[in-house]
């Protein structure tokens, strides 16, 4: 039986970035998970803090030419309400920075991770899916859909929403749901977008462009099931109308390039996100809707928190209690922030739509509390903490 130091379940980005970094920190490494989806069509924003992570992994000059970078996000209140909200634009330059971040495309980010892989001697890629993991005093045995079986002192759990590893280390989780679908395309436009997001905030949910290289940008776009289902249904031209109508023409007239995929919208997050000599990372561990681009650049944390706790010692049989007391603060604050925000944008109770048009409004005259929601929304800290507290308030208070 093949012996390794740590085995990553799941090669999804999380996985593949968690394996190419531990291989990087000398740790001999099995990639246990059946080949990645080609077919992703997904863009995933990567704020600074992740990118500096890419350059660290020295994959950054690969991905850079698929990447667009993010020099100025704006956010539009596009909802019909009686408070709505000031338009408000951040811009990089404001915080010191070139870009907040970079818009990579999935497939030929996945694509490139699965190359490195390759090529890294020290990462053993196991082309198969987990099927049961037996758990011994001083090592870990993974048994691979077809394949010989392997040990490992170390499972770090990067299996999805429907994590085997977190069922197998006994861990429950806490899982939600929301009226909601998010629709995923990417489409060419006549204007350029200037490397600029703009994100409308809607009764529905936000619909969110994100620039790509070139005249083309990709679009979250979060409804309702019944009319993300009528719209899905369109044809591609009807749904660029739609498009170009949302955005009031900003960026001229619309074309759509590639399929149109439907995510429905639910927020989980483990018990825990480690014990004993299992972590959980990315949507193992937590998942929530793509408000804000938080997602990735959480599971990145993930992995730099574990190289970290790595980098200092300790053994391995303790180190999925390390990892899971120094992920809850991170991961919790993020969780609520994006479930609080997107409720708030559910919510017609007009206090809290007060609150969010207020908040709004303050991000956008005050430079002090710019920089500050910029910085936390780069690398997070709690410092909209207490915005965030008082719309929770309101938003129990409704509901009780
Ligand atoms: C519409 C949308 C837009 C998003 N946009 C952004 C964004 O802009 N910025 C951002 O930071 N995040 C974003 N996210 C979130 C981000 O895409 C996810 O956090 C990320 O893709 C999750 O990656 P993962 O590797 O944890 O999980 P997955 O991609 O689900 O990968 C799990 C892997 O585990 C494998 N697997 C499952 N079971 C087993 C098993 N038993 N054995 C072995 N392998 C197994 C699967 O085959 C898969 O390869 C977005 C999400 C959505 C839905």
């Amino acid at each position: 039986m093949k012996e390794f130091d740590i085995a990553v379940v799941g090669a999804g980005l999380a996985g593949s970035l968690a394996a190419l970094a531990l291989a990087e920190a000398g740790r001999r490494v099995a990639l246990v998970a059946p080949p990645a989806h080609a077919g992703d069509g997904r863009t995933t924003a990567l704020m600074d803090q992740s990118i500096a992570f890419l350059k660290r992994l020295g994959i950054w000059e690969a991905v850079a030419p698929h990447a667009a970078p993010l020099e100025a996000m704006r956010i539009l209140d596009g909802t019909s309400r009686l408070l709505r909200a000031p338009a408000v634009t951040f811009r990089a330059r404001e915080v010191g920075l070139d870009a907040f971040g970079y818009n990579i495309p999935n497939a030929p980010f996945i694509a490139l991770l699965e190359e490195r892989i390759a090529a890294r001697p020290e990462i053993e890629r196991v082309t198969a899916g987990v099927t049961a993991l037996t758990f011994h005093p001083d090592h870990i045995e993974l048994t691979p859909a077809d394949g010989e079986r392997l040990t490992t002192r170390f499972v770090i759990g990067a299996d999805g929403r429907r994590s085997l590893v977190r069922e197998a280390a006994g861990i429950g989780v806490k899982s939600w749901s929301y009226p909601q679908t998010a629709l995923v395309l990417n489409f060419s436009h006549e204007r350029p977008h200037g490397n600029a997001s703009c994100e409308f905030h809607t009764e529905s949910g936000p619909f969110t462009q994100v620039p790509l290289p070139g005249d083309r940008s990709s679009l979250v776009w979060v409804l309702p099931p019944p009319q993300a289902d009528v719209m899905r249904r369109k044809t591609a031209d009807e749904i660029a109308r739609a498009i170009e109508d949302r955005m009031q023409s900003m960026l001229g007239k619309v074309a759509l390039a590639g399929d149109v995929q439907s995510f429905p919208l639910s927020g989980m997050t483990a018990e825990r996100f480690g014990r004993g000599r299992v972590a959980l990372i990315g949507e193992a561990g937590h998942a929530f809707p793509p408000i804000g681009a938080q997602g990735l650049n959480l599971s990145l944390r993930d992995i730099i928190a574990l190289e970290d706790l790595l980098r200092g010692g300790g053994a391995y049989e303790t180190l999925g209690d390390r990892f899971d007391r120094r992920r809850r603060a991170d991961v919790r604050s993020r969780t609520a922030s994006v479930d609080l925000l997107n409720r708030s944008l559910l919510s017609d109770f007009l206090p809290v739509q007060f609150l969010r048009a207020a908040g709004l409004h303050l991000l956008g005259a005050l430079g002090p509390l710019r920089g500050l929601a910029m910085r936390e929304g780069i690398e997070p800290g709690g410092a909209l903490k207490a915005f965030r507290e008082e719309i929770r308030q309101r938003l129990d208070r409704r509901s009780a």
